[in-house]
């Protein structure tokens, strides 16, 4: 009798530094599991509630979720996870089917030994975003391609003591560019990324093109494509794009590129391009924190922006983001804080301060949870208010209402400068059904597609104190850099 190999329960599909992301092939859906010495850090006595509090952090993650995120991305784009409690062993037996698969610099880091908390008896459950969702009827042939992009901050924050021409401001070097420094000093990627977030945020299309090539060249880990969830392209796996090309597009036969003269790996960037500008025909997202008419930005470590007449840029062609695509949500939510970490940072030491006396308010001000959407984003709106008023004459109280308001944008923002956008592509032969939307191609090729946002974690309070040193850290990197070359 012919033997069938077992077909694998568990499958890698990524991970980051506090939680390992594996599919589980028969449920059809990806569990994300805590990894070791990022969760229930908080003095637990024991294995049991270390186990409690690791679930109760992973409730938080869900409620923060449900109760800001979605509600300020919309539910299109944020599917809420389930917090499910896990068999003992389940979490050992799905590593160890998936050990080969980890990329190498993620092993290393743990010497062959487990990553998944040993005492947590909790995961986050998703759907697997690798495949496309939400469609009515699933075909049931045709690979899928899915890209993941993690843009970082899109935007730079008008700096008025540098800033005193026009022209500078226009022309700063963004917060990612700027990390590229202390990344080559400290040896982290072997290669330079040449992409600049602002360019992808761009609206202009070009630019926006320009931007996913220097990210398919230099992938660190803010690109990632994976064919049938397997990755075929990124920081660690640097495959050929053909496999890419030929499951979307077919196979290029004597040179030919089956009647269009653009290049197939533009054509799959002009895909993916659609994607992140299509508007979804229901999101139901808050739309008061619109992308307010921003000029547009450019930075001055972009190599788009250097390929660039100078001139040609300052007479520039105006571009904004479409309403409601995946980029422009992103983006606004990211734009919540307008202060930046040298602003919000004495708004921490003062919040700090203000606890050592008054310890018990610090429940209330709910800056570490509970996430829910009164304290969270009602006090957005009520901050919103307050600032059009005159500081210097509010009460102490009303500073510290405005105070933590701001450390709340603050925080929010940081999650967006954290998440990524996951984009699922899957060619079909005809429309299945006249309520999905399809993207289509100049060859009138159709492509079934999801756009979604993931990495929502909340960021704690007394992180700020890392951000405010990291940026310490960037800028030093960047001035010794600067000075290097001059
Ligand atoms: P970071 O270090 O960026 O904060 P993290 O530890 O918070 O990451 P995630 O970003 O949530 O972890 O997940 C790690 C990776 O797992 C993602 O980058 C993505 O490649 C993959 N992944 C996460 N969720 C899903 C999903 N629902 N479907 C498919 N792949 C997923
Ligand atoms: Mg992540
Ligand atoms: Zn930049
Ligand atoms: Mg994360």
């Amino acid at each position: 009798m012919a033997t069938v190999a077992k077909q694998k329960k568990w499958m890698f599909r990524g991970e980051g530094n506090c939680s390992l992301v594996l599919a589980n092939c028969e449920e059809k859906s990806v569990y994300r599991f805590p990894k070791k010495n990022h969760w229930g850090k908080e003095n637990c006595p024991d294995a049991q509630s270390k186990a409690d509090r690791i679930h109760m952090e992973l409730q938080s993650v869900v409620d923060y979720m449900t109760n800001i995120m979605q509600p300020l991305l919309g539910s299109y784009y944020v599917v809420l996870p389930v917090l499910v409690a896990i068999p003992d062993g389940l979490s050992e037996e799905a590593e160890r089917e998936v050990i080969s698969s980890r990329p190498a610099h993620r092993k290393g880091k743990e010497v062959q030994s487990y990553t998944v908390e040993p005492v947590s008896k909790s995961a986050l459950i998703l759907p697997d975003l690798s495949y496309v969702i939400g469609y009515e009827v699933s075909p049931t042939t045709g690979a899928t391609i899915s890209v993941e992009i993690k843009p970082k901050k899109a935007f730079m924050h008008s700096n008025e003591s540098c800033s005193q021409s026009k022209n500078l401001e226009r022309f700063q070097v963004c917060k990612f560019c700027m990390h590229q420094r202390l990344k080559a000093k400290e040896g982290q990627w072997p290669k330079t990324s040449r992409y600049c977030p602002l360019d992808l945020f761009s609206g202009d299309i070009e630019r926006m093109c320009h931007s996913l090539l220097a990210l398919a060249d230099t992938p660190q880990n803010n690109f990632r494509i994976c064919l049938n969830g397997e990755e075929v392209h990124g920081a660690w796996r640097k495959h050929d794009f053909n496999i890419v090309l030929e499951t979307l597009f077919g196979p290029c036969t004597n040179g030919h590129n089956n009647g269009n003269s653009r290049p197939k790996n533009l054509q799959l960037l002009d895909l993916i391009i659609k994607a992140l500008l299509s508007v979804p025909e229901s999101n139901d997202g808050r739309t008061d924190v619109p992308l307010v008419e921003f000029p547009a930005q450019y930075c001055q470590n972009s190599s788009y922006v250097q390929q660039q007449q100078k001139h040609q840029l300052q007479t520039g062609k105006k571009f904004t983001l479409v309403k409601g695509c995946v980029l422009e949500r992103v983006l606004s939510v990211q734009r919540m804080d307008d202060l930046d970490i040298h602003g919000v940072f004495p708004l921490y030491q003062k919040l700090e301060e203000h606890l050592q006396h008054h310890s018990e308010e610090s429940s209330s001000w709910c800056l570490d949870g509970p996430y829910d959407y009164e304290s969270w984003l009602g006090s957005c709106e009520k901050c919103e208010v307050q600032t059009c008023g005159n500081n210097c004459n509010l009460e102490k109280q009303d500073q510290i209402t405005e105070a933590v308001d701001k450390v709340k944008r603050f925080l929010i923002s940081k999650t967006m400068q954290d998440c990524s956008i996951m984009v699922a592509l899957q060619r079909v032969s005809e429309k299945t059904s006249s309520k999905d939307s399809y993207l289509t191609d100049p060859q009138g090729r159709l492509y079934r597609f999801s756009v979604s946002i993931i990495d929502l974690d909340p960021k704690p309070f007394n992180k700020i104190l890392t951000y405010y040193r990291q940026d310490a850290k960037i800028s030093k990197a960047y001035r010794e850099a600067v000075d290097k070359m001059q």
